[in-house]
């Protein structure tokens, strides 16, 4: 299979060159990014894309807008569309199949699914809190990836009720709450709690991402699964058949 890397000269783009240059089933065809770079035969014109069976997108929501245009098939990593934004790859996806999501990780979207089970199971008696770490860097909080852990259980729990950390005299917990709660510090790739809190026992499900290895691996298995599916926009559940 035939892929195009774009957003090449970034930390994902590094890590999906190398998770494709150990990969015998894919070859890569176009490394593309607006910033070229002398160490990468780096090109910036997106209509070099068109070349490849997939397109592997993790650069910024203009650069997949101006891809979508000339892919035969896109994996969209890249994160903070606007609403207009997704309509124009929800239109694309009319033409050619897209795999979207915010990550990538198959142990993320595992815990996903864990967590998904736990609330059905657990149900109104235990109280859930979310923890998430991540390096210095990062700019918002709580993470994307601590969001979508909360919808998937309020989905479950049928409730909602997120807070965003506590402090201060604000009463006993409510038994709607979710909470959220982030830690900023050093090199963290990545980590995810969901505790579930009962009388006489505490359900944890954790996952820790050790590198960014794990979003590319996880984007080169949506790759493989998206060449030769019909135009459609699936999610990283699909890929993984949960
Ligand atoms: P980065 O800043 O290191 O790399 C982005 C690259 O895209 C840069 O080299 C930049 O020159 C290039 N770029 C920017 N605008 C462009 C455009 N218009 N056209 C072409 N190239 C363009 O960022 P990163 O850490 O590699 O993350 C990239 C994106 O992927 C972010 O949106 C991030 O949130 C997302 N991300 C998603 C996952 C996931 O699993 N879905 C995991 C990690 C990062």
């Amino acid at each position: 299979m035939k892929v195009a890397i774009a957003g090449a000269a970034g930390r994902m783009g590094r890590a999906l060159l190398e998770a494709a240059a150990g990969d015998r089933e894919v070859s890569v065809v176009c490394a593309f990014d607006a910033a070229a770079g002398a160490d990468l035969k780096i090109v910036s014109d997106p209509a070099a894309v068109a070349q490849a069976d997939v397109v592997l997108d993790f650069t910024r929501p203009e650069g997949t807008l101006a891809l979508l245009r000339h892919a035969k098939a896109m994996v969209i990593g890249t994160t903070g569309f606007t609403e207009e934004d997704r309509g124009c790859i929800a239109e694309a996806a009319k033409r050619i199949p897209i795999v979207m999501a915010a990550n990538f990780a198959v142990g993320v979207n595992t815990v996903y699914k864990l967590a998904e089970t736990a609330a059905r199971i657990l149900g109104e008696a235990y109280d859930v809190e979310i923890l998430e770490a991540h390096h210095r860097h990062k700019v918002d909080a709580p993470s994307g990836t601590a969001l979508q852990l909360g919808e998937i259980i309020a989905a479950a729990l049928k409730k909602k009720d997120f807070v965003f950390g506590r402090k201060g005299m604000l009463g006993e917990r409510q038994p709607r709450q979710i909470g959220f709660h982030a830690i900023r510090g050093g090199d963290i790739v990545g980590e995810h709690t969901v505790i579930f809190a009962g009388a006489g026992e505490r359900v944890e499900v954790t996952v820790r991402s050790q590198s960014r290895a794990t979003y590319a691996n996880g984007a080169l298995r949506a790759a493989k699964w998206l060449h030769g599916r019909p135009p459609a926009l699936y999610a990283m559940s699909d890929v993984l058949g949960l």
